[in-house]
């Protein structure tokens, strides 16, 4: 489907983007040149002492850096004095707790603010902080603890049961800290294991701490990948991570000093930390946190209240923000957004136009991976969009489309998209599967597992996931274009399309639906989709068969879950599921 360029005019920035000559500065960065902006003592840094301990000590110390609503509307505010504060203090509590460098310290939490200062005071003390979705249920919680052998668990009183039940099946953990207070939680006790209330003895911590200052590719924190393809991985990221994190938040979010800056994503996933705590934090903007459900109403409220300016966000949302309705937007005063960007799922081009329409200006996608630590490829503030089109690589970053032997493919050809390897936060290893990390590497080259091509003006394309692309009658299709077409159609919302196979065609396409409210799905609106994907992408690309839905299984960060519609209709086994949302 041809989309039309969204062209940037910067005369018209009220102020110019941090990024204003993508080429000139591409021309001249070098990630030796970065590390100027990030302390360093004696070649040695510490990513938490960037993200937090080095503003507390410099003009911003009594400027807010976390803005927080909790999900009964409860409103809170620390400053980075605070906040570090607070940090020290949760890393002289792990020191109590005999945590050494290296031990793995894990949050399952909702975002509350301990989950913040709690992950940097883990970092200051040389600890490895890992993170978990808090609607994770048991199964999903004994694998990570399993796996990462955890020494130390923080959670909160409503999520206790859940540890309770594997407990006895993590020898590794010792302690397990609990938010709330003190006196409810009294009574909350696992045999063999430490449980103590976190607040009780952060309260009896001192706020000086010496932060310990790490080697560059000493590890910092863990995540597990969002389980969309299979069983989750546990991506290991070093302090120089922050290096990376802290100039793509200036060159893809344009964050600034006088930013307030809403990050939706949870920080059980690797954007929730990359770009909510780290980055974020590093380029000094106040951010805002809302521990509760989403809700159109709700979001809205927030950027008008908060007076959001820049706001990172999924294309999940974006497309139910849409369903909810132009009205809704109108209500409220959004004036102050400057910047809008998206990442986790390729964003389709009609999402993008809705933005322009809703908000006056287009969300901007960027891909990236939990394995790469940052933001890599993207559309930046002052870059002509073409929708669709995930944009260019970061200054100080090589992409390419290669093919199965490791060779670079030419322009407009499909093959798998991969980096140089070398930048910053590229993750240092999977944990305790070095075989698995091995396979990330070939010819030179990072492979994502995503298919990509690259077009003559050197923008990236995103097709798929390399086990997603279909194979029909000889011709291969993206799920995305196919998907993107599909969400073109007015009484579409949302869509997920697989191959299934076919004794004819090797695979035929088929079409998850979800509709617009209202909407009946009726054989004879089946047709009309089909006829209208036949005339908008193409004959062969279209969805032979059809299926409305009222939901499609999305993994808790949002990601559309193609593995499990296409092993659900081929009757075949689920795989792990632990990162599913109820469905
Ligand atoms: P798993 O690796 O466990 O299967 P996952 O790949 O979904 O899960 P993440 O690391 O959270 O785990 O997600 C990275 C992937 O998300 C990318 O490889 C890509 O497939 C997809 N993705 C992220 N951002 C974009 C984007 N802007 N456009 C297209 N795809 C994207
Ligand atoms: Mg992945």
């Amino acid at each position: 489907m041809k989309q039309s360029l969204i062209k940037k005019d910067i005369s018209s920035f009220k102020i110019p983007p941090n990024l204003e000559n993508y080429e000139k500065i591409r021309k001249s960065f070098s990630w030796e040149k970065a590390k100027s902006q990030i302390e360093y003592k004696n070649n040695k840094l510490n990513a938490a002492y960037n993200a937090i301990e080095r503003n507390a000590q410099n003009w911003r110390k009594n400027k807010i850096a976390l803005y927080w609503i909790g999900a009964e509307n409860q409103k809170e505010k620390y400053t980075f004095s605070e906040l570090n504060q607070l940090t020290s203090k949760f890393a002289n509590l792990l020191g109590k707790l005999s945590v050494d460098q290296g031990d793995r310290v894990f949050f399952f939490l909702t975002r509350v603010p301990a989950l913040y200062f709690g992950f940097l005071g883990t970092l200051k003390s040389g600890a490895i902080a890992g993170t978990m979705f808090a609607a994770f249920g048991p199964q999903a919680v004994e694998d990570r603890l399993g796996n990462s052998q955890a020494k130390i668990l923080v959670t909160e009183p409503d999520l206790f049961e859940r540890v309770a039940k594997v407990a006895n099946k993590l020898p590794y953990l010792k302690t397990i800290l609990v938010t709330g207070d003190p006196k409810e939680t009294a009574h909350l006790k696992i045999h063999g294991k430490q449980v103590i209330n976190l607040f009780e003895l952060l309260n009896k911590q001192t706020a000086k701490y010496k932060t310990k200052q790490m080697d560059p590719k000493d590890y910092a924190f863990m995540l597990y990948t969002s389980g969309t393809t299979g069983k989750p991985k546990g991506v290991l990221h070093a302090h120089q991570a922050i290096i990376h994190e802290h100039m793509s938040a200036k060159y893809v979010l344009d964050l600034r000093e006088d930013d307030v800056y809403w990050c939706t994503a949870d920080p059980g996933w690797v954007t929730g930390i990359a770009y909510e705590i780290l980055g974020s934090w590093s380029n000094g903007a106040s951010t805002v946190v809302h521990n509760g459900r989403f809700s159109p109403d709700i979001w809205y409220k927030i950027i008008q209240d908060y007076k959001v300016t820049v706001w990172y966000t999924a294309p999940t949302a974006i497309r139910m923000l849409e369903a909810a309705g132009d009205q809704l937007v109108a209500k409220y005063d959004l004036s102050s957004l400057r910047h809008l960007a998206s990442v986790g799922e390729p964003l389709n081009p009609e999402p993008i136009r809705w933005g322009i329409k809703a908000f006056g200006m287009p969300f901007h996608d960027n891909w990236w991976q939990t394995e790469t630590g940052g933001i890599l490829i993207a559309n930046y503030p002052a870059m002509d969009i073409k929708p669709g089109s995930m944009g260019k690589p970061l200054p100080g970053i090589t992409a390419s489309v290669i093919d199965d032997q490791g060779k670079e493919v030419g322009t407009n050809i499909e093959g798998n998209l991969a980096i140089k390897p070398g930048w910053p936060s590229m993750m240092k290893t999977i944990w305790r599967r070095p075989q698995k990390y091995k396979t990330y590497f070939k010819g030179g080259w990072y492979i994502s597992g995503d298919k990509a091509f690259r077009d003559k003006d050197g923008y990236f394309w995103f097709i798929g996931r390399a086990d997603d692309v279909i194979k029909t009658s000889g011709e291969r299709v993206g799920p995305f274009e196919v998907e993107s077409a599909l969400v073109e159609h007015p009484s579409v919302i949302e869509a997920g399309v697989i191959g299934k196979p076919d004794p004819i065609r090797g695979e035929i396409i088929k079409a998850f639906i979800k509709l617009k409210e209202g909407v009946k799905g009726t054989d004879k609106l089946k047709e009309e989709i089909q006829q209208f994907i036949k005339r908008h992408l193409a004959a062969h690309a279209y969805p032979r068969e059809i299926e409305f839905i009222d939901r499609l299984p999305k993994t808790r960060s949002g990601k559309i879950m193609r593995r499990y519609l296409k092993a659900k209709e081929l009757g075949l086994p689920l795989g792990d599921t632990s990162t599913l949302e109820e469905y």
